[in-house]
């Protein structure tokens, strides 16, 4: 009998999370994320998973970011019917996520159906359907709470830790028991930066035998919180100095809320203009924003006592944009405001009509605040394009581009090496980085350090109940 880890995705790349473990003729699943980026990419997401979805007994979800979770309903849809485990907020988060991500793969449907019917050809099918999404809502079993430990089958035990990276996001460690074998497993699902206004800081990793970590920002520091903040600030300034438009692309969860929360903080400090309209142009941000109010258990004690003076997400001159006709009212306003749209990474959604509008325009800036994927439109106009297409047009780039990386919901090199702890006898197994950059430094560093890791590639099944483990077991 063995224990035997397979890597389905996140192998030598950031997205598209899932991850198979199996022991004693049981079979978990950690994640089930999409993958995400270019075209190409994107159609790896439509490739068979490597495994049977009805052999499956559980899956547990560290969060419900779209590269952890974007491809549960497709698992569901192909024969998944074992329990899913997550927080209570990873599951509420999870079902907004998966419920947009299906209305797109129908949307994007037709639009290919109509098109192909112009051609002759046969109709192209979604992934999965909103109708996939809703069932998927069903196999979610009660909300896990942080630290519990869980006994799933005999000789299997599963502990969730707090991540610190969104609401509700955690770390899975599991132990595992199979005849005379045995061998502990952590899977850092995504690991947060230390000292951020909303959640509390990740829990340092407990100790394993194998340690299955994310590399996504493995080769770099980011930049100091405070100096982010300040050139946040800096560009609504300047900005709205020269009558222009901030345009924000924001991811849905926790970026968007702590925008938000250090645009009012800096409102009332007046270190930016109070009057300043804000638009939150995304009716994902705005659902994710209602479930951050209701897990006031994933807060951390700083911000709690913030939420027992007032509600840090509202302020009078926030602006909701739920449905299309006020999201395209925004499209007619000149200068003078700041708007936070979806996605991230530019590769769909709301902020590609406002980039539409902007991009072009000098006195514009755009602001980037998370990361950008290989082949996303946002990693082009990084990267320095001239002209990029959006909706079949094309825009030149003008405005000014801000990066601001220090607000990364990611650890940064020296943040992951800190949760690690490495001064440990455990064996590394790197993930969810491009291999040329986080992954890779972050193999030299445990390296230097006597760490001993690998990197797994898609598909291959490792061993984990090596001899070295047994005896120290
Ligand atoms: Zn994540």
């Amino acid at each position: 009998m063995d224990i035997v880890y397979t890597c389905h995705g996140a192998a030598k790349e950031v997205t598209g999370s899932c991850h198979l473990l199996e022991c004693s003729g049981k079979r978990l699943l950690i994640d089930c994320g999409m993958f995400q980026g270019g075209h190409q990419q994107e159609a790896a997401n439509a490739a068979p998973f490597g495994f049977d979805p009805a052999s499956i007994d559980v899956l547990l979800l560290t969060h419900a970011h779209l590269d952890h979770c974007g491809r549960i309903p497709k698992l569901v849809r192909e024969g998944f019917r074992g329990r899913i485990l997550a927080t209570g907020a990873t599951r509420d988060l999870a079902r907004i996520v998966m419920l947009d991500a299906a209305s797109l793969q129908e949307e994007d449907a037709r639009r290919a159906q109509r098109g192909g019917r112009r051609r002759g050809e046969s109709a192209a099918q979604p992934l999965f359907t909103l109708d996939d999404a809703l069932h998927a809502m069903d196999y979610f079993a009660e909300p896990v709470a942080y630290g519990s430990d869980m006994a799933l089958f005999d000789g299997i035990h599963a502990r969730f830790l707090d991540a610190g990276h969104i609401l509700g996001s955690a770390s899975v460690l599991l132990k595992l028991k199979t005849g005379d074998r045995a061998c502990s497993v952590l899977f850092s699902g995504d690991i947060g930066q230390s000292g951020r206004p909303i959640l509390r800081d990740p829990v340092p990793a407990p100790e394993a035998d194998y340690v299955v970590m994310e590399t996504t920002y493995g080769d770099r520091p980011h930049r100091a919180l405070p100096d982010s903040v300040d050139e946040l600030y800096r560009a609504v300034r300047v900005t709205l100095a020269r009558g222009g438009n901030v345009i924000i692309p924001s991811f849905a969860l926790e970026r968007a809320q702590e925008i938000l929360y250090y645009l009012r903080q800096g409102m009332q400090q007046g270190a930016i203009p109070s009057h300043v309209p804000i638009f939150l142009d995304s009716p994902m941000a705005i659902s994710a924003t209602e479930i951050f109010r209701r897990h006031p258990e994933c807060f951390g004690d700083a911000f709690l006592q913030v939420l027992r003076k007032d509600d840090p997400f509202a302020m009078p001159n926030l602006h909701f944009s739920r449905d299309t006709a006020q999201s395209m009212a925004i499209n007619h306003i000149e200068s003078g405001a700041i708007i936070l749209a979806g996605s991230g990474m530019c590769t769909g959604g709301r902020v590609l009509h406002h980039l539409r509008h902007n991009l072009w325009r000098e006195r514009c800036s755009v602001v980037f605040v998370g990361y950008a994927a290989h082949g996303s439109l946002a990693r082009s106009i990084i990267d320095g394009a001239r002209n990029v297409r959006i909706y079949g047009e094309d825009v030149q780039v003008k405005a000014q581009l801000w990066t601001i990386n220090g607000f990364s919901a990611h650890a940064d090199q020296g943040a992951l090496l800190a949760w690690l702890g490495t001064a440990r006898r455990t064996r590394v197994l790197l993930v969810h980085g491009e291999y040329e950059r986080g992954m890779h430094a972050m193999e030299q560093c445990l390296d230097k350090a006597g760490v001993a890791c690998q990197v797994p590639e898609q598909g291959e099944a490792i061993s984990l109940s090596r001899q070295d483990v047994l005896q120290a077991n």
